[in-house]
């Protein structure tokens, strides 16, 4: 409803429409409380979008990019295996940016839609919390406004970290926005940091024909929140993409050389030099918290720029609540929507609450990396006694028709109770496998149980019950060693 007249007065303004934010002012909505919502994004075209980071600059975008880009290298180096002979195949990278533009489109369109059908009134410009019960509305153009409201839900987001040795200049050097929307194919991509962001951007990059893709990372570990297992077969299969990652590698310095990127970096003491056509900087996000509150409103926010808030997100402020990438976390979509749900809830009265130690994480390169729960390292570090099961994807025969027998899913349980506490996975599709093991592990479930379900076969996720049945041993198509 952007444009239609607003209240000065609403039961709940929302500031910030992404999937923390929509999903907290559907909810409050339909929980029958008049509900605004703030939202500042604009698209290229400067038209205000709903949907925020996510469905705007990050989850969609990139897997709209990661689809097509995997399709492109399927029909280059997979359907001969098949049989299906392709000639003259040809990357058309005009098209495969506006059929991802389509896509964010038809979403964003969708959630306004979604917000019209519940009676969220959209109100699109910047938000500022004022006091408990007050914000300041300013519009895209005119004068500010001042809104009371009962309840004030802050889902401001997060914006990429900007380095110092290489700013951004949306030409050469790239935050993921930019890496989102080239126009051309780099021959030679640079990567400072090789975190989630980074590897789904190098994928799409180097499927797309890049020559060359360096990796820098400055931790020695890789993906160091992933279970040791899982991480030796992503290094692995990332290298045999041709995805050049370098830990333990500190960038120092960029300048531009002749339309190219000139990257320094260290690594054991020595020094070392290269150019690039693009370099592009994925070291993680800060919250937007910056502005957010009037300083004498007494908003919590803490020294990294979160905004403070309980297991409740509830800040310090009485009837001022905050979600999403903006508060303590992992930034991921789906959290903040489960904050967004959750708060509106509690205004309501209702008993909720967010399960934080089950939060499922995927990595969408390919093979996919995707977990839930503990580590083995975590379950050590806190001297849980536990017990796994593990199933190659090589032994699973949807695994092998597909044509990507690469990877495993593991199970870690309770040692005395057999409830599982972890499950961890890498191979084809395994983000849509990961759901199962959320269910099982939301209803209490032990491994035995999972162990006793039946499942179709042949399909992906028999792995996931064979792990199950590996934790007693038990696994039927694969040898275990007694
Ligand atoms: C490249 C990339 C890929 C990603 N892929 C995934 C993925 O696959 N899965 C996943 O779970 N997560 C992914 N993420 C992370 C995900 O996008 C974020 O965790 C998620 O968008 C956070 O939601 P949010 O609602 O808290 O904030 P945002 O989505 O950032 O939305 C905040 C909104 O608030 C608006 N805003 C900011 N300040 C103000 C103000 N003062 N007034 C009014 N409006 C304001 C912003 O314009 C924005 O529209 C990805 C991120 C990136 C960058």
């Amino acid at each position: 409803m952007a444009g239609k007249k607003m209240r000065d007065r609403y039961d709940v303004v929302v500031v910030g429409a992404g999937p923390a934010g929509y999903v907290a002012a559907i909810r409050c909505a339909q929980l029958g409380y008049a509900t605004a919502c703030i939202d500042a994004w604009k698209d290229e075209d400067g038209r205000p979008r709903l949907g925020g980071t996510c469905l705007n600059a990050g989850c969609i975008p990139s897997k709209a990019l990661l689809e097509s880009s995997e399709l492109y290298q399927a029909v280059q180096n997979e359907f001969a295996e098949h049989g299906i002979r392709v000639q003259g195949v040809k990357l058309d990278l005009a098209a495969m940016q506006a059929r991802k533009r389509t896509i964010v489109q038809a979403l964003t369109d969708g959630i306004a839609t979604l917000f019209q059908a519940n009676g969220v009134d959209w109100l699109p410009g910047r938000g500022r919390l004022l006091e408990a019960g007050r914000v300041e509305f300013q519009p895209e153009r005119g004068k500010p406004r001042h809104i009371e409201a009962g309840h004030v839900i802050l889902a401001t987001g997060s914006h990429p970290i900007a380095l110092d040795t290489a700013p951004v200049d949306g030409e050469r050097i790239l935050d993921s926005s930019g890496a989102l929307a080239l126009a051309e194919v780099p021959r030679r991509l640079g990567i400072i940091g090789a975190g989630v962001i980074g590897l789904e951007l190098g994928s799409v990059w180097k499927r797309l024909g890049a020559e060359e893709v360096i990796l820098f990372e400055a931790q020695p570990d890789f993906l160091p929140m992933v279970d040791e297992s899982v991480r030796r077969v992503a290094l692995r299969a990332f290298d045999r993409q041709g995805l050049d990652i370098r830990l333990g590698t500190r960038v120092t310095a960029t300048r531009l050389v002749r339309g190219r990127v000139e990257v320094t970096w260290q690594r054991d003491g020595e020094t070392e030099k290269h150019l690039f056509d693009r370099l592009i900087v994925a070291v993680g996000r800060v919250p937007n918290s910056a502005g957010l509150a009037a300083p004498e409103a007494g908003l919590l926010i803490d020294e990294w720029g979160y905004v403070h808030v309980d297991e409740h997100c509830r800040t310090n402020l009485p009837g001022v609540y905050a979600i999403g990438d903006l508060v303590r976390g992992p930034m991921l979509a789906h959290k903040g929507a489960e904050e967004g749900i959750m708060v509106a809830e509690r205004i309501a009265g209702h008993a909720a609450f967010v399960d934080y130690d089950r939060i499922p994480s995927v990595i969408y390169t390919h093979p996919e990396i995707a977990w839930i729960g503990r580590t083995e390292a975590e379950l050590k570090r806190a001297g849980i006694a536990y017990r796994s099961g593990q199933f190659p994807f090589s032994a699973n025969g949807r695994a092998r028709a597909h044509g990507h027998p690469e990877g495993l899913v593991r199970v870690l349980s309770d040692a005395g109770t057999d409830r599982i506490l972890g499950v961890h996975m890498i191979g084809d599709c395994v983000s849509e496998l990961l759901s199962a093991a959320g269910v099982g592990m939301a209803l209490g479930a032990s491994a035995e149980d999972v162990a006793l379900t039946m499942f179709a076969h042949p399909t992906l996720s028999e792995a996931f019950h064979e792990a199950a049945m590996a934790v007693a041993g038990n696994a039927i198509h694969a040898v275990t060693k007694r």
